[in-house]
């Protein structure tokens, strides 16, 4: 019998997969994706970036309704319902599947089949699914199986919730927990406990070492945390021992300063982190993997030059775009041959914190210079007149620039528009712009991006 072929098979239909999936198939080769949920998308649009902002909005929306309520003479009772703000997530990722599925229709030369994948040997893998298994030839693999929840092993810690339960289509959590309890104070732990904080739980953040956001510039990270809702209240140093059932309650019992503490909620988030999901075979054919994923350089390949890993298989940078930024990588290096033509940045990749309010940040900031000099430029959102306009004036748009070039070198935002002005950084960072560049850019007025100028200018 004859085995299948095809030039590309990619494990997982996310980020990592199907940009590189749709160039090679334009270029007119013979693509074949295999994910377990038969959607393209991955945990993106499943349980990720796309339900959580959904949520993410609407519970700003909601605390902007609030505010403005007296203001613009609508005053009244304005509460906001999470079963709504739920059936809206659901309705978004509908819509969005729907697309996907008509972009793959549209494109001549892709498969996506639901199974899962498993390297067999370097240019065989091999497809289960509910009819059973079959081999296929593959002169290209692209591992883009993504990551998961990590469960630690607490006692109790199957009585949580996790971002998929919250997250995915459809999920059993429709109702607002008066109280919430969040163990993990890293982006998805914090931007969830924000969120929930804003619509109206009364919610308590665990962290366990003495930051929340570690691994994070620390000064980033101290303008955001008094701006967070103040229904959220965030311990540090804390150490979760167990979980217990208690009825429709959940206690959670933890360690701080020596002291044995605890607290009853309707909801327990467990946030502690993702981890590499490793396909099959890797480890049989010496594909090198630690904890963190996949070992690969900026060309992608693994040992085997026609073997790559994307996304947050490798766990290079694992977000979303940076994935989509790698497929395309793979998809170049693929088309020249496996002689490496193009090469993934993993330094210069925007990064935002959705919490409400957000921080985010690129490039090179004080933590992570190593000693270098950098020169700084301010801008506070107490004299912007959108922040003023929309009374969000707290926060600062922050830039750092190599002293003897002027070259912007990275910068963050705290406070309003975050997660857009930081793509306009990121694109001057790119393009290696000096603050002369930033400063003789006519930004509009009265919009948050004329910050950037402005910050700038405080320098020259
Ligand atoms: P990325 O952003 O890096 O693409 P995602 O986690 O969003 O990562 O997507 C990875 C996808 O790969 C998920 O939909 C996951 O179910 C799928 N996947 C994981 N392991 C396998 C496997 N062995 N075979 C096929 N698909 C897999």
């Amino acid at each position: 019998m004859t085995e299948e072929e095809v030039d590309l098979l990619c494990i997982g239909a996310g980020g990592a997969a199907y940009p590189a999936a749709f160039r090679l198939a334009r270029a007119g080769r013979k693509v074949l994706m295999i994910d377990p949920k038969g959607v393209m998308s991955g945990n993106c649009l499943y349980e990720g970036c796309v339900p959580s902002k959904a949520v993410r909005e609407m519970a700003a929306l909601a605390g902007e309704a609030q505010r403005f309520a007296a203001p613009i003479g609508m005053a009244g009772s304005l509460s906001p319902s999470y079963t709504a703000i739920v059936q809206h997530k659901d309705h978004v990722q509908k819509r969005r599947y729907a697309q996907h599925a008509q972009e793959l229709a549209g494109q001549a030369g892709i498969e996506l089949r639901k199974g899962m994948a498993r390297i067999l040997d370097p240019h065989t893998v091999q497809i289960d699914d509910d009819l059973g298994s079959k081999k296929v030839h593959c002169r290209h693999i692209l591992i883009g199986s993504g990551s998961d929840v990590f469960i630690p092993a607490i006692p109790g810690a199957e009585h949580c919730l996790t971002s998929h339960d919250l997250y995915k289509p459809d999920p059993a959590l429709r109702d607002l927990p008066s109280r919430m309890i969040v163990v993990g104070g890293g982006y998805i732990g914090l931007e969830t406990a924000s969120f929930f904080a804003q619509l109206g739980s009364q919610v308590t953040l665990l962290q366990k070492g003495g930051q929340i956001l570690n691994g994070m510039d620390p000064v980033m990270v101290a303008l955001l945390q008094p701006l967070l809702p103040k229904a959220l209240r965030i311990l540090t140093d804390v150490d979760v021992q167990r979980i217990e059932r208690q009825g429709d309650l959940r206690k959670v019992v933890w360690q701080q300063a020596g002291q044995q503490e605890s607290a009853e909620a309707e909801a327990v988030l467990l946030a502690v982190g993702r981890h590499p999901v490793i396909p099959e075979g890797c480890d049989d054919l010496g594909i090198a993997f630690d904890h963190h994923g996949i070992q690969v350089g900026p060309s992608l390949q693994t040992r085997y030059p026609h073997i790559y890993a994307a996304g947050d298989v490798n766990g290079r940078v694992p977000l979303f775009h940076a994935a989509v930024r790698q497929s395309l990588v793979v998809a170049h290096n693929i088309l020249g041959g496996n002689q490496p033509l193009d090469y993934a940045d993993f330094h210069t990749v925007p990064t935002t914190i959705f919490t409400l309010p957000a921080a985010a940040y690129i490039g090179i900031t004080p933590a992570n210079a190593q000693g270098r000099d950098l020169l700084v430029g301010h801008y506070d959102f107490a004299e912007d007149s959108r922040a003023q306009i929309l009374e969000r004036m707290d926060g600062e748009i922050r830039l750092f620039f190599d002293p003897s070039s002027l070259r912007l070198l990275g910068g963050w935002i705290v406070g309003i528009d975050a997660g857009n002005l930081i793509g306009q950084i990121g694109t001057a960072l790119q393009l290696g712009a000096t603050a002369y560049d930033l400063a003789r850019f006519a930004d509009q007025h009265p919009m948050s991006a004329e910050g950037i100028g402005k910050a700038a200018r405080s320098l020259l």
